[in-house]
């Protein structure tokens, strides 16, 4: 095994090497189950099931842990307002609970369409962890790194050396620009919440008795005490988007090593945005579109993982219509050729060892898959391999990609109620003899 990643931490790509032998631990930041999730939130975790599939390709076997943020994320994504869930939940009429279980449906739903692996990984509520969110909290307090304000318990951040290093935080800076800062009980502007207080006179749905009153967890704990609890006080790799590593992965870092004294993730992986007409895409912007969306005109959720895997994880994607669609035509022009492939020399062929190294190479170097996907193109210029063996080496690198090519290759193609629409109505213009429309339906 010989793979490379690139480390937020030390800002570089290093060969990763596992911390014990044959087994990779990974954390991957889940979802806040408020609203549903939109095509941007899914994209981190089409690049840690690349990574799950590459370590298990490799020969490792993965534990993977992806956290279900149930409670605790406020609207501000700081320690102030309200509790997304507790807001959804009044809004909707319905219960904290029954909200989160519905849009977690959703999400699972979305890792099932975009073939993102979910046998054998963890999902850990946070609702469902409050105790050892708590006996975390109690560590950090014995060991002296918390204090009491009216509103919650707070980690003191100027105990902890290296708070800056995984963000490159300028704090002098911070500490300049405090003077806007809302809460004045804080010691510093960095530091955070790590239980709350049921705010006075307020009636929470979801608040628990502690041993400083009772509330509920601050966001970022509940990741501190779950990765722990499924992967150990020390792990190989973290995973979110990028706009985790300054807050969230920042302060969740803090915390552990402080608990337990003893470094936490070794790889901090981070997944640059999707954005759309010069925005990042989302919830609280409202410029979304849902995997639904993709199928409802007629994409493939499939397509829009390969236009993912076209683009390297670390740039920002830009989604448009017209992108997915050239997205969508290739995919089908893929599975053309491989049932193609399959009609000339059937399933029984052999993983070409040369193609295989170049695919290797690719992946390996930090997950590289738009190269990875430009040597499948290239392997079916190549006379040289029998259509058979061709057909078992981009299978093999499939259990990578995770594109379902085997299956949706042996699809029946079902035309769209919507295109299928758009034909007659070009078939009408014809007649009509208004080639202008006819020609405009068909493109
Ligand atoms: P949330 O459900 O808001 O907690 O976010 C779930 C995941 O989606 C996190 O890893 C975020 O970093 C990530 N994320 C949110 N918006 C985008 C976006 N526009 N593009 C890529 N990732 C995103
Ligand atoms: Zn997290």
């Amino acid at each position: 095994m010989n793979i490379s990643l690139y480390n937020t931490l030390s800002r570089q790509k290093e060969l990763f090497v596992p911390i014990n032998k044959d087994q990779v631990g990974l954390y991957s930041c889940g979802p806040t189950v408020y609203l549903y999730p939109h095509i941007g939130n899914m994209r981190p975790y089409v690049i840690s099931d690349l990574i799950r599939r590459l370590f298990e390709y490799e020969g490792q076997t993965v534990t993977q842990v992806i956290n279900i943020t149930d409670v605790g994320h406020l609207v501000s994504d700081t320690d102030e307002g309200e509790d997304k869930m507790e807001k959804e939940a009044r809004i909707e009429g319905k219960s904290a609970k029954e909200i989160a279980d519905f849009y977690l449906a959703d999400f699972r739903h979305n890792l099932a369409n975009l073939n993102i692996r979910s046998d054998g990984t963890i999902f850990p509520r946070a609702t469902e962890h409050i105790k050892e969110q708590i006996e975390l909290i109690k560590t950090l307090e014995e060991k002296g790194f918390t204090y009491r304000t009216s509103d919650g318990i707070y980690f003191d951040t100027a105990k902890y050396p290296k708070y800056a290093e995984l963000a490159k935080l300028d704090l002098a800076g911070q500490r300049e620009g405090a003077r806007v800062e809302v809460n004045h009980e804080k010691r510093n502007p960095t530091d955070f919440a790590l239980w709350k207080f049921s705010p006075k006179g307020e009636l929470r749905q979801q608040e628990w008795e502690s041993p400083w009153g009772k509330g509920f967890p601050g966001w970022h704990i509940e990741c501190s005490a779950m990765s722990m609890k499924y992967l150990g006080h020390h792990f190989d790799i973290h995973t979110g988007g990028i706009d985790h590593i300054p807050v969230h992965h920042t302060n969740e870092r803090a915390q552990s090593e402080c608990a337990t004294g003893e470094p936490y993730a070794n790889y901090w992986l981070h997944v640059a945005f999707l954005i759309i007409e010069g925005e990042k895409m989302s919830k609280s912007l409202g410029n979304i579109y849902r995997i639904a969306d993709l199928e409802e005109k007629g994409y493939s959720p499939l397509a829009y993982r390969y236009w993912l895997l076209t683009g390297s994880y670390h740039k920002t994607l830009n989604f448009t219509w017209e992108t997915l669609n050239g997205a969508q035509t290739a995919y089908d022009r893929l599975l053309g050729q491989i049932s193609e492939l399959r009609n000339l020399g059937g399933e029984s062929g052999t993983p070409d060892s040369a193609w295989r190294d170049k695919f290797s190479e690719a992946i390996s170097d930090d997950l590289n898959s738009p190269q990875a996907i430009a040597v499948i193109w290239d392997l079916l210029k190549d006379d040289s391999v029998s259509p058979a063996d061709k057909l078992a080496t981009i299978l093999d690198f499939d259990r990578v990609l995770g594109l379902d090519l085997k299956a949706q290759s042996k699809k029946e193609i079902v035309i769209p109620e919507t295109v299928k629409q758009l034909a007659l109505e070009r078939e009408d213009a014809r007649r009509a003899k208004n080639y202008s429309k006819s020609d405009e339906l068909r493109q």
